[in-house]
């Protein structure tokens, strides 16, 4: 995987029309924006653009609107907490059919420097099925198109790639630039030894995830709710834990895999397990540790033990690279967010480049406080689960390499 991209430093865009492909598609609530985390994690390929003397068209998809335009999923609100932001005007191009007379009008009417948003980019149907002619229109407007949606360059549709086949003029942003170096780098050409982990509820989720890393990695930690189809695939009781019996057969591949490439697959020596699951997630638990050949039959795993923290964090204490995806428990309950604290802690405390893979544990680690302790958090749940799996993104292979 080639991943030389030509970026925003290498093109000149003064005077020029630019359609950048955001990721607005923030959190609202009545209207109002709850988490700009997007919106500033935009802004440095933005003012980049306008400092360059771009005319900065936006656009981008937010929520998942069924049938054409709602309110509810208006950019509006965006286009005001992004003025804000950049400490200039930005003009919102309202049209219900996206590239429509508000959107044409705004850019004929724009100098250098100056930023324009258009309406959500799912108000038109052909967007996520990649149909023309949307992908013209959008085309239309610009003369230079740059991709900075990570969080939607796994998804092939008229504005993150379709666009494309008309403008030839492309770039990535700092966003995607960074997201490749880190995500690409690690998996493809990491500094080792390279320890990759992964939690979260469900093995069927993360099949090829499980059988690339293992190709790439030298140890893969298993914990979370997926743990539990490998032990009991190894012949283990697990009792009332979640398991999925489709997936037997499948985890003893990879266990075999593992010995045959001469790889560590580590999985939980011990597990927390209570009466069942807590109701509501977060209710106060009753809980106890036991090893993980001594699950009792009546009771549920729901997060890793104390000796497997350790272990865990011993195995990340070596390490020169470490990927992490999903949690190792169900986090959402204090009781039961011990085991998810203390990789979190160990990823903290290593010297390794740390990478967090979107989603869930992205989400974890930022809540328990240990965001700025981290090489790097994907912004993209499963765009960088693709990743993590090798696949080549539609978004990153549409845009021209150096
Ligand atoms: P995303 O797919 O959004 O990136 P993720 O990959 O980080 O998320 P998921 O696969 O969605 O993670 O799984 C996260 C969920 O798994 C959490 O809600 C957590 O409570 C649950 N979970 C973790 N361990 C267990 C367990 N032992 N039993 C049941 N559920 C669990």
């Amino acid at each position: 995987m080639n991943l030389n991209k030509i970026t925003v430093d290498d093109i000149n865009v003064k005077g020029k029309k630019v359609l950048v492909r955001v990721d607005f598609n923030v959190p609202l609530k009545d209207g109002v924006i709850t988490n700009d985390n997007r919106i500033t994690a935009a802004l440095p390929t933005i003012k980049k653009l306008i400092a360059d003397g771009g005319k900065v068209i936006l656009c981008s998809h937010l929520g998942k609107p069924k049938n054409g335009p709602e309110e509810k999923f208006s950019l509006a609100p965006v286009a005001v907490r992004l003025s804000e932001l950049l400490g200039q005007d930005v003009v919102f191009a309202n049209d219900d059919e996206v590239v429509g007379e508000n959107a044409k009008k705004a850019v004929a009417e724009m100098n250098d420097g100056d930023v324009v948003l258009l309406q959500n980019t799912r108000f038109r149907k052909e967007e996520t099925k990649n149909l023309e002619p949307f992908s013209s229109e959008l085309a239309s407007l610009a003369e230079v198109f740059v991709m900075d949606a990570f969080g939607s360059a796994h998804r092939a549709h008229c504005s993150t790639a379709g666009v494309t086949e008309h403008i030839k003029d492309t770039a990535v942003g700092y966003l995607m630039q960074k997201e490749i170096n880190y995500l690409g780098n690690a998996v493809e050409t990491p500094v080792r030894p390279f320890v990759a982990i992964l939690g979260g509820a469900k093995v069927a989720d993360k099949l090829n995830v499980i059988s690339n890393l293992l190709e790439k990695c030298d140890t893969l930690i298993i914990g979370g709710g997926m743990a539990y189809t490998f032990l009991k695939a190894q012949g283990k009781e697990v009792g009332l834990s979640l398991v999925d019996d489709t997936k037997l057969d499948y985890c003893k591949e990879m266990m075999e895999k593992a010995e045959k490439l001469g790889k560590n697959l580590v999985l939980p020596i011990d597990t927390t397990v209570a009466a069942g699951f807590p109701n509501p997630i977060d209710a106060p638990i009753e809980v106890e540790i036991v090893d993980s050949d001594k699950i009792p039959a009546d009771k549920e795993g729901l997060d890793i033990g104390t000796k497997t923290q350790a272990l865990f964090a011993e195995a990340v204490k070596s390490a020169k690279t470490v990927v992490w995806n999903g949690p190792m428990g169900v986090f959402e309950n204090p009781t039961l967010a011990k085991g998810t604290i203390a990789v979190a802690e160990a990823l903290a405390e290593t010297d390794a480049t740390t990478i967090i893979g979107g989603g869930d544990s992205a989400a974890a680690v930022i809540q328990l406080g240990y965001a700025d302790k981290m090489s790097h958090i994907s912004t993209g749940g499963g765009a960088s689960l693709e990743y993590l799996e090798g696949k080549t993104l539609p978004g990153i292979a549409v845009i021209a390499d150096k």
